[in-house]
């Protein structure tokens, strides 16, 4: 009985969850890798911690349903106006409310082949009809995308870098696109992987947002800060945008933990660069291997690689599963022959590699 648009859909799937993967083979958990779900492998930060202790006196009354004392100190962090952000329950919270809040039945939303799997989960959900535009390189062919614009189109979605395939595009890239792009159409910037860039020429979306009243900024705690498991994420818009989101946002979206990990997190700059690096000397690892190992990959801005195993790419995730790799296929993104891998500690990315090369 569900509308056209939700029985169109493929339900999201997870990565597999360490302890089935565990009972599967009869294995202790802490014998099995998993590099599938883009976390952060360093575990939760000590201030995290801290904060969440702290916090647990006050489990029985609801949350600051504001998030205020986190919005403030987000605004102080990112140098924008408090009634410029949107708290979510992770990002995919606030991508829900920006098409709950913006996208009629029938309106066109456009993003990218290959784009994040929550863009069309959050349109369909809500009658918007998805226009695919087909990908360059694995990455987004912002020309084409603004080219697909019509006056019926309300949102295009942009995930930089992107998920699945880590590709990035540079600031004059997005700069050109948003020139292009009419002021009716939200475009909803989809910053998840942020902090583990360093390219010089990547845009940072909030400068570019003070002529763009319709440029939407997306981030999230779940990556470099290390709290997937606690879903915090926000959205930065202009003061406009954010009444709206806030008007459809289910009241308490974002826990009281998660209110405070988050805020603690943002106080550890420490932790972030050290992720960061582990990240980046990982990608180095994983990367150099692939490269002995001659399997071609996209090469990535995120914590994740994608790389091409050819036909057999279901066969060798099998067999990575059964020696307790886990990683992630990306046959559902239209993508059969690669398999998308997190950057882990080096142990772990040492691990995958050793039973890489048995099954290669
Ligand atoms: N956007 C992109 C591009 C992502 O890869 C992810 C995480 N898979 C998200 C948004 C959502 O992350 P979260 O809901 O954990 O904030």
């Amino acid at each position: 009985l569900a509308v056209q648009g939700v029985r169109q859909l493929q339900p999201y799937i997870p990565g597999k969850p360490v302890d089935e993967v565990a009972r599967e083979l009869g294995l202790a958990p802490e014998n099995i890798v998993k590099l599938a779900s883009n976390e952060n492998p360093l575990g939760p930060s000590s201030k995290v911690l801290e904060a969440i202790t702290k916090a647990q006196s006050e489990l029985t009354r609801y949350p600051d349903s504001n998030g205020y004392s986190l919005k403030n100190t987000l605004c102080a962090h990112l140098n924008v106006a408090f009634d410029q952000i949107t708290l979510g329950n992770g990002s995919n919270d606030v991508l829900d409310l920006l098409a709950r809040a913006f996208v009629a039945p029938g309106a066109e939303v456009i993003f990218s082949q290959y784009a994040f799997i929550v863009y069309p989960i959050v349109t369909q959900a809500v009658g918007g009809k998805a226009v695919v535009v087909p990908a360059v390189e694995w990455g987004h062919d912002l020309e084409a995308m603004a080219k697909a614009v019509t006056e019926k189109t309300v949102m295009v979605f942009l995930a930089n870098p992107n998920n699945p395939t880590g590709t990035c595009f540079s600031r004059s890239e997005l700069v050109k696109f948003l020139g292009q792009v009419p002021e009716h159409v939200i475009v909803v910037l989809d910053e998840a992987y942020f902090e583990y860039v360093d390219s010089e020429d990547y845009p940072n979306g909030l400068r570019l947002q003070q002529d763009l009243p319709n440029l939407v900024v997306c981030r999230t705690f779940s990556k470099a800060y290390g709290l997937a498991g606690l879903r915090v994420g926000y959205a930065v818009a202009s003061p406009e945008i954010t009444d709206m989101l806030n008007r459809v946002r289910q009241p308490f979206n974002v826990s009281s933990l998660a209110l405070a990990a988050a805020e603690a997190a943002l106080h550890d700059q420490p932790y972030l660069t050290k992720a960061c690096q582990i990240n980046h000397e990982g990608m180095e690892q994983i990367t150099s291997a692939l490269n002995a190992f001659e399997v071609s990959f996209i090469p990535s801005k995120g914590n994740f690689v994608t790389a091409d195993f050819g036909e057999n790419a279901a066969g060798i995730n099998q067999q990575l599963l059964q020696q307790g790799v886990i990683v992630r296929p990306v046959a559902n993104y239209g993508m059969a022959r690669h398999l998308r891998i997190s950057i882990g500690l080096p142990k772990e990315n040492e691990r995958l590699i050793k039973v890489l090369e048995q099954i290669l």
